[in-house]
Order: structure tokens, then C-alpha cells, then sequence
């Protein structure tokens, strides 16, 4: 038997707490990636928590675009280490073993027929990567998704501070107004939202294999939306309780995943991936909380 064969690790001892950084509390940022952008990695770097706290990890799809992404990934990183300035505790790049949706153009991946198959294929990708590399002195797992390319430096002592088992930030994106001819943000993600009784409505009406995806016409759920709860002139810190959540900038206390919530593939409760987990979440006793007024930005293809 090699030496140390044997750890042991009080997970009672494990603290997740509202001054994380102070503590020392270990992060484990996780990006599921089929798109290497520049602008994620910039800011990912430009994050303030002690980075030797924070672990990386990543999935990629097995097709042409994951290998591109992989290699970018790989590069950025040897450009990092080269100038001496990784400074992460660990990184891991894991490539899938279950299917991808070849086609990623943004009008294709949003189309509602796909919704089922593609949401399902991204519950499995995240549930390899976050049962992979989940390690007993995690403190935290934020999901951040791959482009997200502008966040406060701050995240993740921002967040952590809200003390909340499961927080979502509110994903908007920049874009250019034609008509005030002005650089503006818009809404993106719709995933964040709160259950309404017209969802509940729908959910009973389905057969035991169906799913409700939210921010589609075809199912009009009038759930309180979270992206329209943004207040420019508002408080930060304000929050709103959830039902359902996106991937976009998710911050998730380590126990949650431990006590085995994850991201059905299946339907749960008519619903799929991080709208699922949410779901389990609350299942599993924990509050669900949105920061409407904490802006995040995604990508703006
Ligand atoms: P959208 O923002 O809701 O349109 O969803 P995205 O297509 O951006 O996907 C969310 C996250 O998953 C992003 O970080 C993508 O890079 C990543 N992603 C998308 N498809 C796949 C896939 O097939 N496999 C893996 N591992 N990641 C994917
Ligand atoms: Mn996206």
C-alpha cells in the first residue's frame, strides 16, 4: 500500500459560509463547453476570490466544435502557465461520453422541438462533470456557463455572501439599439423564474414524459420571469424566490450536490436540467433564491 493511502476528511468540518473568502472556503467553478470564448476566460481570470481556492472544471462534446474548444481551452491555459500566472488549485477537462446536438447555431439550439433531446443531453453532461470532479473539500460549485463573458469580479464573495444553498444571478445580454442608436442590455436567460398557477395548470395536463420548457410561445406558463424583474436603480442584493433556474452564473452550497440533487435527464416534475435541479433541489429542503438586480452578462452572438 502507497503511503497516505488513507484521507479522511470531517465534512462536518466543511464550512460554506457568508464570509467564504475569509474562511478559506474552497470553490469549484464548473463550465460545461462546447464554444471557447476569449472574453469568458478573461473574465473568469479577472475573478477576485483567491484562485489557489478555486478548482476549474470542464466538459466538451465529442464532436468537431468540442475539439476546437478543447484545444482553445488547452492553449489559453499554456499561455497562463507559460507567463506564471495559473494560479488554480486543479483543472480538469473531461470530454463526454453521451451525445451532443451537432448543430449549435443560436436559432437551431432554441427551436422548441429540440428542447427535449438537447436539455437532456446537457443534464448529462453536467451531472458527469459535477460527480467527477466534486472533491470532500468543496465548499461551493458555481456553474458558470461557457459564455458568460462578463461578471463582477466580485461573483463569488458577492454571491456567497446571500448564505443561500442554491443562488442564480440574472443573465442579460449587451447588444446595439438601432433604434436609440445606443449600446443596451437586454434579458437573455428566461430559466430563472417562479411557478405560477397557470404552470402548475399545464404540468397536470401532461403525460408522465413530457416537459414544460420555460420562454417559449407554444407554452405560455406566465411564470414571474425573473429577467423582467431587473431594477437598474434598485439593490443588488435584493432576492426573489425560484422555482426553476438556468446555468448562466448558478452558485450552489457543495452539500446540495452531496445530498444527491443533480440534473434530471428525465422529466422530474415535468421538468429537465437546471430547471430539474432546481426542482430537487427544493425537494430536498433547500430555498431556491434569484438575484434580479445582479446582472451577469452572456455572450451576444
Ligand atoms: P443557451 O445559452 O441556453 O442557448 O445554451 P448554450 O447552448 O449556450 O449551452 C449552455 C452551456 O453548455 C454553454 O456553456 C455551452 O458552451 C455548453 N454546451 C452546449 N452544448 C453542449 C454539449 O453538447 N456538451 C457540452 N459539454 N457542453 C455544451
Ligand atoms: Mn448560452
Amino acid at each position: 500500500l502507497p503511503k497516505n493511502h488513507i484521507s479522511h476528511y470531517d465534512l462536518n468540518k466543511l464550512t460554506n459560509s457568508p464570509d467564504a473568502l475569509t474562511k478559506r472556503e474552497e470553490v469549484l467553478i464548473l463550465t460545461p463547453m462546447s464554444k471557447f470564448l476569449p472574453g469568458y476566460w478573461q473574465n473568469l481570470n479577472k475573478l477576485t476570490y483567491d484562485h489557489s481556492l478555486i478548482s476549474l472544471g470542464f466538459i466538451f462534446p465529442r464532436t468537431d466544435e468540442g475539439d476546437d474548444a478543447l484545444k482553445q481551452l488547452e492553449n489559453a491555459l499554456k499561455e497562463s502557465k507559460s507567463k506564471g500566472k495559473l494560479n488554480f488549485k486543479k483543472v480538469t477537462l473531461l470530454r463526454q461520453d453521451s451525445g451532443s446536438l451537432e448543430s449549435q447555431l443560436e436559432k437551431d439550439r432554441h427551436a422548441f422541438k429540440v428542447q427535449k433531446e438537447r436539455r437532456s443531453m446537457m443534464a448529462l453532461a453536467r451531472n458527469s462533470l459535477v460527480f467527477t470532479t466534486l472533491s470532500p473539500k468543496t465548499s461551493w460549485v458555481l456553474w458558470l456557463d461557457a459564455d458568460i463573458v462578463e461578471t463582477p469580479p466580485t461573483l463569488i464573495q458577492d454571491m456567497a455572501e446571500h448564505n443561500k444553498p442554491v443562488l442564480s444571478a440574472n443573465v442579460y445580454q449587451r447588444y446595439y439599439d438601432e433604434e436609440t442608436k445606443k449600446d443596451s442590455i437586454r434579458p437573455y436567460d428566461y430559466n430563472n423564474w417562479a411557478e405560477s398557477e397557470e404552470g402548475l395548470k399545464i404540468a397536470e395536463g401532461l403525460a408522465d414524459d413530457e416537459i414544460i420548457v420555460e420562454g417559449y410561445a407554444e407554452m405560455a406558463t406566465y411564470r414571474a420571469l425573473m429577467a423582467h424583474y431587473f431594477d437598474a436603480s434598485g439593490d443588488k442584493n435584493t432576492e426573489m424566490e425560484l422555482d426553476g433556474v438556468g446555468g448562466g452564473a448558478v452558485l450552489v452550497k457543495a452539500d446540495v450536490h452531496r445530498d444527491g440533487a443533480m440534473f434530471p435527464s428525465f422529466p422530474f416534475y415535468h421538468l429537465i436540467e437546471t430547471e430539474g435541479f432546481a426542482k430537487m433541489a427544493k425537494r430536498l429542503g433547500y430555498a431556491v433564491i434569484g438575484l434580479p438586480n445582479y446582472l451577469v452578462y452572456h455572450y451576444n452572438e
